[in-house]
C-alpha cells in the first residue's frame, strides 16, 4: 500500500426517490429560511415546483442559469439574492445550474443545497467556473461547496436520453482520472471504481427504458460517487482536453466528454495498470467504453459536435502550454494524433 493524503469534504447528502419532499426540512437542518431557487430557463417549471415544495423558506425563483456561468449572469443572481434577502440558494438542475449557486456563493457566502438532475457532477465539489469575455476562469474554494444534496431519481426521468448517456459518461470520466490521479487514496478509488460500474450497468437499461427508476437511481448512485471523486483528486488529460475544446470551441460539455474519453484512456491505460484492473471493464477499457458509446447511440467524433480539422493545432497547443498531472508523458505528436482520432470518430489506439 503506498502512502496516501484522505481529505473528507463535509457535507450532507439525501438521497432516495421522492426525496425532494424532504427539501424544507434539509433546508432547515442546514440553517437556512430565504432561500432563492436558481435553474435554467429550461427547467423554470420544475424551478417553480421546488418553490412551492419549499413554501415560505423560498424567497424567490431565478431560472436564469447559462452553461458556463457568464459573468453578467452570476451578477445578477448575486443581486436577485441580495434584493430578496436570501440566506442562502438552492440550485435544481444540472452542472450549469449547480455553477450559477456556487458563483453566489463565492461571491456573498451564501450556502448552496443542491437538487442534481444531470450526472456531471459538480455537486460534489468545490470547483467553481466563471465565464468573462470568452474566457472561463475556474478555481477551487471550500465556500462553494454545497452543503447539502438532495438526489431524487425521479427528477431525472426527464432527461432525454442523449444527454442521459453523455451526461453519464461525463461521470464515467470523472472515475477514471480519479483512479490514476496524483492524489488518489484507497477510499476514493472504491468510490471511483462503484461509480463507474453503476453507471456502465445501469446507461444501457435507460436507453431501453428512460423512465425506469430503479435505473435512474442506480445511474444517480454512479454519478453522485464519480462526482466525489471529481472533487477529491486532481484531472489530468481527459479534463484538460475537454477544458481546452469546450472552452475555445464552444463544443457541448457531455458530448465532448464522451468522445474524448475512450481516446484519453487508452493514451495513459499504460501507464495506470492498477485504475485499468479497478475499472472491471476487461483488459481494453479504452476500447470497450468506445464500443458502450456507440451502442448506446452517443456521439463518438468531433466533428459532429462541431470541431474542425483544423482546430487539431490549436487545441493541442493549448493543452501543450499549461502542466497538469498526468500519469504518461505527453508528447505534441501523440496528442496531435489522439487529438485527430478524436475528431474523425475512429477507434482508440
Ligand atoms: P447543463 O446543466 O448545462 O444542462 C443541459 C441542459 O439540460 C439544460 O438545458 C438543462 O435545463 C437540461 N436538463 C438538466 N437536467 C434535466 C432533466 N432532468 N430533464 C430535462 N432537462 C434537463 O449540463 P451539465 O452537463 O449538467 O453541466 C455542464 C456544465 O457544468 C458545464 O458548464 C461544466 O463546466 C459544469 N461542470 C462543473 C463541474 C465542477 O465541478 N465545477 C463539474 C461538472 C460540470
Amino acid at each position: 500500500m503506498r502512502a496516501f493524503t484522505y481529505a473528507a469534504l463535509p457535507m450532507r447528502v439525501v438521497f432516495g426517490p421522492g426525496s425532494l419532499a424532504r427539501l424544507p426540512e434539509e433546508v432547515t437542518a442546514v440553517g437556512l429560511d430565504r432561500v432563492l431557487v436558481l435553474c435554467s430557463p429550461e427547467q423554470a417549471d420544475l424551478g417553480e415546483r421546488v418553490a412551492g415544495v419549499l413554501g415560505d423558506r423560498c424567497v424567490g425563483v431565478l431560472p436564469g442559469a447559462r452553461m458556463h456561468v457568464p459573468v453578467e449572469v452570476a451578477r445578477t443572481a448575486r443581486d436577485r439574492a441580495t434584493e430578496l434577502g436570501a440566506d442562502g440558494c438552492v440550485v435544481v438542475g444540472g452542472g450549469s445550474a449547480v455553477g450559477l449557486g456556487k458563483a453566489v456563493a463565492l461571491e456573498h457566502g451564501l450556502p448552496v443545497v443542491a437538487v442534481p438532475t444531470t450526472y456531471a457532477g459538480s455537486e460534489m465539489t468545490p470547483v467553481w467556473g466563471l465565464t468573462e469575455d470568452g474566457t472561463k476562469r475556474t478555481g477551487r474554494d471550500r465556500r462553494v461547496l454545497p452543503v447539502s444534496v438532495v438526489y431524487d431519481a425521479e427528477l431525472t426521468t426527464t432527461l432525454p436520453v442523449g444527454m442521459t448517456v453523455t451526461s453519464g459518461m461525463n461521470a464515467v470520466a470523472h472515475a477514471v482520472e480519479g483512479l490514476y490521479a496524483p492524489d488518489a487514496s484507497p477510499v476514493v478509488s472504491l468510490m471511483a471504481a462503484e461509480g463507474a460500474r453503476a453507471l456502465v450497468d445501469a446507461l444501457p437499461r435507460l436507453v431501453a427504458a428512460p423512465t425506469d427508476l430503479e435505473a435512474r437511481g442506480d445511474a444517480q448512485y454512479g454519478a453522485w460517487l464519480c462526482g466525489a471523486v471529481l472533487g477529491a483528486t486532481t484531472m489530468g488529460l481527459h479534463h484538460k482536453l475537454c477544458h481546452a475544446l469546450g472552452g475555445t470551441l464552444d463544443l457541448p460539455h457531455a458530448p465532448t466528454h464522451t468522445v474524448v474519453l475512450p481516446h484519453a484512456l487508452a493514451h495513459n491505460a499504460p501507464a495506470a495498470p492498477d485504475a485499468v484492473a479497478a475499472l472491471g471493464l476487461g483488459p481494453d477499457p479504452a476500447r470497450t467504453l468506445w464500443e458502450l458509446a456507440g451502442s448506446l447511440g452517443a456521439p463518438r467524433s468531433l466533428a459532429e459536435l462541431g470541431m474542425a480539422a483544423g482546430d487539431v493545432d490549436r487545441i493541442a497547443d493549448q493543452v501543450l502550454a499549461a502542466p497538469y498531472a498526468n500519469p504518461r508523458e505527453v508528447t505534441r505528436d501523440g496528442l496531435v494524433a489522439l487529438l485527430r482520432r478524436a475528431h474523425a470518430g475512429e477507434p482508440p489506439a
